[in-house]
């Protein structure tokens, strides 16, 4: 066990002053909820938004209010290169998920491979675009590509709360989008999900589905406010290594499970959230700056390149939840995350392996292959870009990369 300054891979930290509004939040009731959805519609401008308790309990509820509309269609397209958590609420939601590829060069789906994917198009209840580690997705295509399929395009922002694109927030740009507030995102009241959506008839449909699916449960203020307090201290790199090195958290792993449960947002969250524009705000100038800091200094490792998706945002740094780089070849790779393991560096994979490979799912003997969404399995890595990385923790990444070049010089067969 390592028992020294441990970066963690993202933080959105949650400062005692904002567990003092949590419990302000508590006191206020569900006034406190009713006062953060009203300053969400405000904020991103659309006409419905709700709050339940995790990214992937709204992803359901959203499939389950679409589904209502169309009974026929049962099949959800989705990158195969993508949060567990995704196939995990198509299939809490009945629904079966369909793979297409993703460009490494993007992260998003690869357009090129994406037309075949879209038939039967008399099954595709919705596609799914996630903004992975708040890389702008191409939705305005998606759309295009989605016109007379009846299909809908649900915009995952879980790792992008607060971005935008085309001066418009993300989120927005779909037919209708979901956040997550776990822990890990771009901004976080312990857990929660969020839904906004301007189309009326989806929200009508939604409001029935949460009433019938969404449970309360009387002592999980208590339970939420330890967990706020528990992450205030220890997402802090100089206590990070505690949480980490107890296997039981799981902490930066990614799981299939089907079994979530579906609850209320809670009060205390609400209040938690009191002041969650301007803890964005905050949040994303550092990241943006971390991230021009490292698109310049990764230019020194020829063997290192950072995911830029595509060029027309290059002008301003995106203020990315992790910066996704490709390393040249998997023994590198294993390198670095050996060195960073080994000096608390924060760098870390991305999702393991694609989601044709999650066996409980039963879709490997469709023999189709995904080789993109394999190569980011093999060959992603993400950079810290939080608040928490100093000048310091800077020079160590550098010279930890640096003892990896001089390492790589060495023949194999040393
Ligand atoms: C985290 C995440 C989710 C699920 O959000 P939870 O709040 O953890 O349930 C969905 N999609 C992506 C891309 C995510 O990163």
């Amino acid at each position: 066990m390592r028992v020294k300054r441990t970066l963690p891979p993202a933080a959105a930290p949650i400062p005692l002053n904002d567990i003092f509004c949590g419990i302000q939040g508590l006191q206020q009731g569900p006034a406190a909820i009713e006062n953060f959805k009203a300053d969400i519609r405000k904020k991103f401008q659309v006409r419905h938004c709700f709050l339940v308790s995790s990214g992937k309990a709204a992803l359901t509820l959203i499939l389950h209010a679409l589904h209502r509309f169309s009974p026929e269609r049962d099949e959800v397209l989705i990158p195969a290169f993508t949060c567990y958590s995704v196939p995990s609420a198509i299939v809490r939601a009945g629904l079966k998920p369909r793979l297409g590829d993703v460009d490494p060069a993007t992260l998003d789906f690869d357009f090129d491979d994406l037309p075949g994917r879209l038939s039967p198009k008399e099954k595709l209840l919705a596609v799914v675009s996630p903004h992975l580690f708040g890389l702008p997705a191409n939705i305005a295509k998606m759309r295009e590509l989605l016109k007379d399929s009846g299909a809908v395009v649900i915009e995952d922002t879980a790792q992008a709360m607060g971005g935008e694109f085309d001066g418009k927030p993300l989120g927005t740009l779909g037919d209708i989008g979901f956040f997550s507030l776990g822990r890990g995102k771009a901004f976080s009241t312990v857990e929660g999900g969020l839904i906004v959506t301007n189309s009326d008839r989806l929200a009508e449909a939604l409001q029935l589905v949460i009433q019938e699916f969404v449970g309360q449960s009387r002592f999980r203020p208590v339970k939420l406010a330890a967990y706020a307090l528990a992450l205030s201290g220890l997402t802090n790199p100089a206590f990070f290594w505690l949480p980490k090195s107890l296997p039981g958290l799981k902490l930066g792993e990614t799981i299939y499970d089907p079994g979530f449960p579906i609850k209320a947002y809670s009060p205390f969250q609400a209040g938690l959230a009191r002041n969650w524009k301007r803890r964005i705000a905050s949040f994303q100038s550092v990241r943006r700056e971390n991230v021009r800091y490292w698109t310049k200094t990764l230019g020194r490792f020829p063997w290192l390149e950072p995911v830029s998706g595509a060029s027309q945002h290059s002008e301003r740094p995106l203020p990315l939840l992790r910066l996704p780089v490709r390393v040249k070849n998997s023994r590198l790779r294993d390198a670095v995350l050996d060195v960073s393991e080994r000096r608390g560096l924060g760098i870390m994979p991305s999702y393991p392996a694609p989601v044709d490979e999650i066996k409980e799912l039963g879709l490997s003997n469709k023999g189709e292959v995904f080789p993109g969404a394999r190569q980011c399995a093999a060959c992603l890595l993400t950079f810290p870009v939080h608040g928490f990385v100093s000048p310091d923790d800077r020079r160590r990444i550098t010279a930890g990369l640096e003892t990896v070049r001089s390492a790589d010089s060495v023949p194999v067969s040393a």
